[in-house]
């Protein structure tokens, strides 16, 4: 198959529409079948839930061309479950996971020619959404949705080698105890705008949030989990219920027992034990991890050990194991691949 004439490895995390994407609609109590689309636009009431009162959630995942020339997803099935307990929070229809599988398929296969070539450092980054399109004024949840999906071609993260990030500790919550913190819905993201504008024009990457409760343990950045490599080499990952649960951090947990025989912790991590690790990075679908170099804090600045040159080697390699697994280097775990053709 004929790839698009697009100069991959140069490009950004941008959208770029590609040629399909797909829809369902759900009224009167059940999805249609759904169709593909050529049409980038979608048309709405102006009372929508979504428009009115935010409800809506969202997933992220990519496809990848293997050196056989096959495109694959990684854990799609992950996400779809993900979906699923966002929809519920949210008062939404949930998409079985069967359905969310069949847009996934037909949307990479339609789009084929998008998918970055194996060896270009791109991908294909997929993005399906939910939301209430149908009328409301009085709060409650929309009578009427639509689930779609569309995918973008990215480039590679690290675009000119890896760049340790530059973080601050954020004056403001990302998650409230038993609030949304858990799940993928839009409304987290459009209240982190304001604590990541202030971030960036300080000169930071990322905002690391504390725990809203009591403001000494570590929760996560604004999109993308922690992960901390003791001077013994285990790997610590923070627990907590308001932290959005990675697919690739529960993927690297995996890797690092399974693949590289680390000792894994899930626990609290108090803000106070940051400055003890060896490595420092934050893990997701965008960048896979990206390690961190400095910390600053009201008071002080947490220098990481590996500092702002280098990424550290066992994060390194938790990398480079979980990367290879996706292009299919690297023989993966049953069930984490799929096929699409
Ligand atoms: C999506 C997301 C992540 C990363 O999850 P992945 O499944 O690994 O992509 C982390 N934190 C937040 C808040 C997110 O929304």
């Amino acid at each position: 198959m004929e790839k698009k004439d697009i100069n991959w490895s140069g490009l950004g995390f941008g959208y770029m529409p590609t040629d399909y994407r797909f829809y369902a609609e759900w009224k009167d109590g059940s999805w249609d079948e759904g169709r593909l689309t050529t049409d980038s636009t979608i048309t709405m009431s102006e009372s929508a839930g979504v428009l009115q009162y935010a409800q809506t959630c969202f997933e992220g995942l990519k496809a990848y061309t293997w050196k056989d020339g096959s495109i694959v997803t990684f854990r799609p099935d992950q996400n779809a479950a993900r979906m699923q307990n966002s929809a519920r929070r949210l008062m939404m229809p949930e998409v079985s996971t069967e359905m969310f599988l069949h847009a996934l398929d037909e949307t990479v296969k339609a789009n084929a020619a998008w998918v970055p070539p194996y060896g270009t450092g791109a991908t294909l980054y997929i993005r399906p959404f939910l939301f209430g399109s149908g009328p409301v004024i009085g709060v409650s949840p929309s009578p009427e949705y639509h689930f779609r999906l569309f995918c973008t071609p990215v480039g590679p993260y690290f675009k000119g080698g890896i760049k340790p990030l530059r973080i601050c500790v954020s004056d403001y919550d990302r998650a409230a105890p038993h609030g949304t913190g858990d799940i993928k819905a839009g409304l987290n993201y459009a209240m982190s705008l304001y604590p990541g504008d202030i971030a960036h024009r300080n000169g930071y990457a990322e905002n690391m949030f504390l725990d809203a409760a009591t403001r000494t343990n570590v929760e996560e950045t604004g999109g993308a989990n922690f992960l901390f490599v003791t001077k013994d080499g285990r790997l610590v990952t923070p627990k907590s219920s308001t932290i959005l649960p990675s697919i690739t951090r529960r993927s690297l947990i995996a890797v690092a027992k399974d693949y590289l025989g680390l000792e894994v912790e899930e626990r609290v991590v108090p803000f106070e034990e940051v400055r003890e690790f060896a490595e420092v990075g934050v893990c997701g679908t965008a960048a896979v991890i990206s390690p961190v170099g400095e910390i600053d804090y009201h008071g002080g600045t947490i220098k990481v050990p590996t500092g702002m040159e280098a990424m550290g080697p066992v994060l390194g390699k938790l990398r480079e194991t979980l990367t290879g697994i996706q292009m299919g280097d690297i023989k993966a775990p049953e069930g984490w691949i799929r096929k699409i053709c």
